[in-house]
């Protein structure tokens, strides 16, 4: 048994405030926003990583569009901010592959220099 944390919500196990779903995937608050709006995006397969999806990348493709499309009923009217955490370095604490869509609130820039 996988006791994925996202793998639980696709699968109806865990509640969560669910505001979209289709076949490849679903967009849900996250449940400790980091901005005004914060949602996840969560391809309904486990990757545990970005570099664990297969070559082609179509369906993270189908997704980033599906977030553009979304973006005005999610309250991102002048724009929001993607960001993927991939491994320790950038602090991911669940592994299962997830987009952060931020915004509703002018984003400072990120801190990217090396601590
Ligand atoms: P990351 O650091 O990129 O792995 O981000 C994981 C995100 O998942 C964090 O922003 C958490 O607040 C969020 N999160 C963890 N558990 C849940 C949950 N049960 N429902 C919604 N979001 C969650
Ligand atoms: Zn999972």
């Amino acid at each position: 048994m996988n006791n994925c944390v996202f793998c639980s919500i696709v699968g109806g196990k865990i509640p969560a405030e669910k505001f979209y779903e289709d076949d490849d995937f679903i967009v849900f608050a996250d449940i400790e926003p980091k901005a005004a709006v914060h949602y996840l995006a969560v391809p309904k397969i486990h990757y545990a990583l970005l570099s664990d999806m297969p070559d082609g990348g179509e369906a993270l493709g189908r997704i980033l569009k599906k977030i553009s499309a979304l973006a005005p009923e999610l309250g991102l009217k002048n724009g929001y901010r993607l960001i993927v955490n991939q491994g320790a370095d950038a602090g991911q604490t669940v592994f299962h592959l997830h987009i952060h869509i931020l915004g509703g609130q002018p984003l400072p820039f990120a801190d990217m220099r090396p601590r």
